[in-house]
């Protein structure tokens, strides 16, 4: 590796690995991919591919030396990975905001303590703790660890319903169940003199517990607006956030805020920041990370991007494109239902 360039690496090598490697380059460094995943798209678009088992001490070992920087694409890697690979180069954001968001139970109680709203919930272990929580009901169980795209969840309307055999191993929160009348989601980058930028709030449709589309502008007030980017903004500078992360809410029918979850990583709604500003969401974390300047965000237009799912692919692989739709092809080795293999983004003009 006789180059000068920075070289950043990447723990995960996902959809979002790809699309981070792709803003890499752009800014002239050199990526490494860390992954556990032979298939991993993300080995399309970086510069290097390590395909190793976590637990592989030595070859995680040799990836951290290597680097100058380094992040991750997904919050799910075990603290312990993280913690060791930090001990040989500071990892951004840092390790100890993963450990608190990705525990579904002490995410809310860390959201809760900044006197920000989340849904009600409580902690479960077995049957009877739903039992003795029935208040919350009609309520989502959730696995607290490893969640995503509505895995790990089961609907429970009535006590009835626990009569079924539930996934009850592991830790699990009940949340009551929210008459949502709209989700948004807001990008926030912070950098590491304490910098933010921002992106305005986005609209997402979710079906099945899995994001179809994301919009902007959302079609909120003002105040749910500003509301949204203070709570971003608090969360960002509580947790002393180092890159792109996001933060979902929800909008009950009377207005009301709450904040879902936070993602510690950039996130499937701000794809459409590649085509509508002037710096996405991938180069804005890039930017953070390798400590490079906060380049003022500029919208270039409005925008809709819409999630393609399984087999779906095979239609937008053959379709003709219009000046305005920006296809993104995953290249994921095996097309699965409910699974995202691509993503197009429509802009929309301001008029
Ligand atoms: P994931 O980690 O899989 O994204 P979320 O908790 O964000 O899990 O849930 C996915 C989607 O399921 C949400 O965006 C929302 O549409 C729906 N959902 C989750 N929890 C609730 C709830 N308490 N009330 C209403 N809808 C919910
Ligand atoms: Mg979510």
């Amino acid at each position: 590796m006789g180059n000068m360039k920075p070289i950043l690496g990447i723990i995960g090598g996902g959809q979002l690995g790809s699309m981070l490697c792709h803003a890499a380059k752009k800014l002239d460094i050199y990526t490494i991919i860390l992954t556990d995943d032979p298939d991993a798209p993300a080995q399309n678009f970086c510069n290097d591919f390590i395909c190793t088992n976590y637990s592989n001490k030595s070859e995680v070992e040799k990836f951290a030396h290597s680097c100058n920087f380094i992040t991750f694409e997904f919050e799910n890697i075990p603290f312990e990975i993280l913690q060791e690979i930090s001990n040989i180069k500071q990892v951004r954001p840092d390790p100890k905001i993963n450990k608190i968001v990705q525990n579904r139970f002490s995410e809310k109680n860390f959201i809760n303590s900044l006197g920000i709203s989340t849904t009600e919930f409580a902690f479960i272990k077995t049957k009877n703790d739903i039992e003795k929580n029935k208040e919350l009901l009609p309520g989502i169980l959730k696995t607290c660890l490893l969640g995503y795209d509505g895995k790990g969840q089961s609907v429970i309307n009535t006590m009835e319903d626990i009569k079924k055999e539930l996934p009850l191993s592991g830790d699990f929160i009940l949340e009551k169940f929210v008459n949502l009348k709209q989700e948004i989601s807001v990008i926030i980058t912070r950098f590491q003199n304490g910098e933010c930028s921002i992106y305005e709030p986005i609209e997402n449709i979710h079906k099945e517990q899995i994001l179809r589309s994301s919009t902007i502008p959302a079609n909120i007030s003002k105040e749910l607006f500003n509301q949204a980017h203070n709570i971003a903004k608090i969360i960002s500078e509580k947790l002393q956030y180092i890159g792109t992360m996001c933060v979902e809410y929800f909008i009950d029918y009377n207005n009301k805020l709450y904040v879902n979850e936070i993602a510690p990583r950039v996130h499937n709604s701000g794809h459409l920041t590649i085509n509508a500003f002037n710096v996405s969401q991938f180069e804005n974390h890039i930017r953070a990370v390798c400590n490079l300047d906060n380049i003022p965000l500029q919208k270039k237009s409005n925008a809709q991007m819409i999630n393609i799912i399984g087999a779906d692919i095979a239609n937008y692989r053959k379709k003709k494109l219009k000046n305005e739709e920006f296809f993104f092809d995953y290249m994921k080795k095996e097309i699965k239902s409910k699974r995202k293999m691509g993503h197009i983004t429509t802009l929309i003009s301001k008029q």
